[in-house]
């Protein structure tokens, strides 16, 4: 039988994977496994997901679950978006978006919007009828996010906006999306605000070209380009203008253990492919399991990764309780990052020519996993957050 990533570590269970996290992991691998994995070549060849995944997705409960109730949601926490996402890299389904529309575009509606606006957005996005994304980056504005260019002008009741955006996920699909603007240019990082745009409802909104990436191919990831889009000033996420870096660096450390949570389940699976693999494959009259250096390697990266999950479930129980500090999740983003990217190449090696093919999981997991040391925040830029705290 093949190994189990979920347990490849043979660790306990952390006190907030209580009973209803536990179910609700189990039912998200029988839901990808049933109805993402046997599409996923299709989808990494359109490189996009379709819409239909995503209503089966709502359907499922795996769209807002720590939305609350009243909202379309289902009352969890952030435990449970980390089960749905560590259930998208056990089962190697990573590139359905349906993680960041969760636990990274939701959080900023419930936390920054109207009663009228989550009523408005968060159950339609809770059923996959409106698919999210969070549009930041622009040619001209990655790590230094504070140089976005993109104008938000008051205009009566509207907004005008003009810009474009770039290295956008979910962009191709994304129906709602939360765009970094500058209502106030002179005014720097103070001078920005967030705001909704429901493409549905505008015009002069246009998607550019579906980037051509190296891994992550059916995860969409677009220009998106504003056009004198105009928008209902009720559109603002929070009381006035001006709020949105801070609203960002309020919400950044969950995004940053959110991908920690993409390292540490593509780690596991990695671990789990890569033993079922050495126990079959045959070299000199043996299974390689049986040198030395494979037994060592595999021992040296099942304690890496063994190092990994206690760190990384310790910043789920920290962040449950009171909110993750950034430096924190600074650190998680980039350790576990780093680590994903070397033993997924470790685990490589030891699968030989074969590894380097794509019809073995674990060249694919290769070519995803190396843009997470890339979003989110670089680990760079994850290093400079952690030496301010020295
Ligand atoms: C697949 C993919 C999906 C993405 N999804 C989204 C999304 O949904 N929404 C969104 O808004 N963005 C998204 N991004 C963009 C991503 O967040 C940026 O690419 C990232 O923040 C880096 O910005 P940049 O590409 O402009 O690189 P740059 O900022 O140009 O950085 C280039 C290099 O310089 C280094 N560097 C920059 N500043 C410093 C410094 N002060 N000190 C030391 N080194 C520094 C960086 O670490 C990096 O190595 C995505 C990117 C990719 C590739």
């Amino acid at each position: 039988m093949a190994t189990d990533p979920a347990s490849v570590l043979s660790l306990p269970k952390p006190a907030w994977a209580g009973d209803d996290v536990a179910m609700l992991y189990d039912m998200a691998v029988r839901f990808l496994e049933a109805e993402i994995a046997p599409r996923y070549e299709e989808f990494e060849k359109a490189e996009k997901f379709d819409r239909e995944s995503w209503l089966k997705a709502g359907a499922n409960g795996l769209l807002c679950a720590s939305m609350p109730e009243k909202y379309g949601g289902s009352g969890g926490t952030y435990a449970h978006e980390s089960v749905i996402a560590e259930a998208l890299g056990h089962v190697g389904t990573d590139g359905f978006g349906i993680a960041l529309h969760n636990a990274i575009v939701a959080p900023y509606i419930l936390h920054y919007g109207s009663e009228e606006q989550k009523r408005k957005w968060l159950p339609r996005m809770a059923t996959g009828e409106l698919i999210g994304a969070i549009a930041m980056t622009e040619p001209g504005a990655g790590s230094d996010l504070q140089g976005v260019k993109t104008r938000a002008e008051k205009d009566g009741n509207q907004y005008r906006i003009n810009g474009s955006k770039t290295f956008i996920t979910n962009g191709q699909l994304a129906n709602l999306i939360i765009v970094v603007t500058k209502t106030d240019p002179e005014k720097g990082a103070k001078g920005t605000s967030l705001i909704v745009v429901e493409t549905d409802e505008v015009e002069g909104f246009e998607r550019g070209r579906n980037l051509d990436k190296i891994g992550l191919k059916s995860n969409d990831t677009s220009e998106l380009f504003f056009n004198d889009v105009r928008v209902p000033t009720a559109n603002l996420l929070g009381s006035e203008e001006g709020q949105g870096f801070v609203q960002l660096m309020q919400q950044l450390p969950q995004e940053r253990l959110l991908i920690g949570a993409q390292a540490i389940s593509m780690i596991e699976r990695a671990l789990a492919v890569t033993i079922d693999y050495v126990k079959e494959r045959k070299a000199f009259g043996k299974p390689i399991l049986d040198f030395q250096n494979t037994q060592f390697k595999l021992a040296e990266l099942k304690t890496e990764a063994t190092v990994g999950r206690v760190f990384y479930d310790n910043c789920v129980a920290r962040h449950i309780e009171s909110g993750l500090d950034p430096v924190t999740a600074s650190m998680a983003k980039y350790w576990l990052t780093d680590l994903q990217c070397k033993i997924v190449d470790e685990c490589l090696q030891l699968h030989g020519g074969y590894g380097y093919m794509n019809e073995y999981p674990i060249a694919r997991m290769y070519r995803d996993a190396r843009v997470q040391k890339i979003y989110g925040g670089t680990n760079e830029i994850m290093k400079l957050l952690i030496a301010r705290s020295l």
